[in-house]
């Protein structure tokens, strides 16, 4: 035997933490109880309780997108093989693609669209905007593309596409079809599918959901399922095939076997959220957003994108001048056992809001771990202000409203 047995392995448990750490970076997030449960059964992928489990799955997942379509699936994969599903499928080699690139996801769905050898044109959005649809409406006019790809919330730079419902119908006015990366946002905010017209909605299960990662959703429109069913060409990629896959997801055949611990988590996370309600967690979310941002502000930091075009579901923070932002994100897990996100480029570093990190004790203790490490740091930040802010914001949403 030429390989032999690797020596000093450790046990899991002597690698994890003692205790858990409080997840509130841009993803993986925590995961509700009966999500973890769910994810440690195994069952028959092709039996009739994974029917059912696949039923309603596609019943809630219609309503978190909006959606009356029955072109929804699953994708054994992150939420990059979910984006990598929508676009293969609906990009032909040659057709010319308008990429709305405002950072690093949005510019990953234009690469995908080039690797399918697409004629690609990058729209570049400043960094901290949102995409104007003026400017869309004209490279629309100027380009003809029968693709539009962009995404709802950017997370890499925190800003919101605030204008998705016009931009998708602008699209619409020229026959375009629209894919629309919601994998942050999808159940933290207002996302209507069938009324604004997306033809491909792709999310994650570890962002918004509160699921497991690995697992995620991509919804075609009828209109986007006409064009897949009309394409001739063999596609390159078998495992992504919308076509194979609606054998699955639809006809109760196979095609691969899917993910099933992974496929009743997401059940789960889609069940706790039609118990929770749209309106009502949408309102949770942005109350403990808008709650810790204004803790964090008082503080005496800033928060890198203008109110305007601000993402909630990810908040990205100035580092101060001074501190360096790894130095800062190890004292935080270190000794407050709470981790959150750097940046790929910018000086910032984000806290996640969404699905179960917008909760008030999950925003408190953070806004906390954030300050004393700070001030462990040497910044003199104003932490009792800053906690004084979060609480009086969160009673304002409970006794006012958002206003
Ligand atoms: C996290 C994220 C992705 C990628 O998800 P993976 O599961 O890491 O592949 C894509 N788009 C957006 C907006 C994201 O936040």
């Amino acid at each position: 035997m030429p390989v032999s047995v690797p020596t000093g392995l450790s046990p899991l448990d002597s690698i994890l933490p003692d205790e858990p750490l409080l997840m509130m970076g841009a993803g993986p997030v925590p995961i509700p109880h009966r999500v973890a449960q769910a994810n440690s059964i195994v069952i028959n992928h092709l039996g009739d309780t994974m029917s059912q489990v696949i039923e309603q799955v596609k019943s809630m997942s219609r309503y978190v997108f909006q959606t009356e379509s029955s072109r929804i699936m699953g994708v054994a994969g992150p939420g990059s093989a979910a984006m990598e599903m929508a676009v293969i499928n609906l990009v032909c080699p040659g057709m010319k693609v308008l990429a709305i690139c405002n950072g690093f996801f949005s510019d990953r769905l234009a690469e995908m669209a080039e690797r399918v050898d697409a004629e690609v044109v990058c729209l570049k959005v400043p960094d901290g905007v949102t995409a104007d649809p003026d400017e869309v409406r004209e490279a629309i006019a100027k380009h003809r593309p029968a693709v539009i790809t962009l995404v709802q919330g950017e997370t890499s730079n925190t800003v919101l596409n605030r204008h998705l419902p016009e931009i998708c119908r602008l699209a619409r006015k020229h026959d375009c079809l629209v894919i629309v990366d919601a994998v942050c946002t999808l159940s933290t905010m207002p996302f209507e599918m069938d009324h604004w017209g997306v033809d491909a909605v792709i999310t994650g299960g570890q962002k918004g959901l509160a699921s497991i990662p690995g697992v995620s959703l991509v919804a075609f429109s009828e209109r986007a399922w006409d064009h897949i069913r009309a394409r001739e060409d063999r596609l390159r990629h078998w495992c992504l095939d919308a076509k194979l896959a609606h054998r699955f997801w639809n006809e109760k055949a196979y095609h691969y076997t899917a993910p099933v611990s992974g496929v009743l988590a997401l059940h789960e996370a889609l069940r706790l959220i039609c118990r929770e309600t749209l309106e009502v967690r949408f309102e949770r979310h942005l109350r403990c957003s808008t709650a810790l941002q204004s803790g964090i502000e008082s503080m005496g930091l800033s928060l890198y994108t203008k109110p305007r075009d601000r993402l909630n579901s990810v908040v990205g923070i100035n580092v101060p001048e001074g501190v360096e932002s790894r130095r800062l994100l190890t004292h935080m897990s270190g000794v407050h056992r709470v981790e959150i996100s750097g940046s790929f480029g910018l000086d910032i570093v984000r806290i996640g809001q969404m699905g179960e990190q917008s909760r008030s004790h999950h925003i408190f203790r953070t806004l906390h771990a954030l300050g004393a490490s700070l001030y462990a740091l040497g910044v003199p930040v104003d932490i009792p202000a800053g906690v004084a802010a979060l609480e009086s914001t969160l009673d304002a949403y409970i006794f006012d409203g958002p206003g």
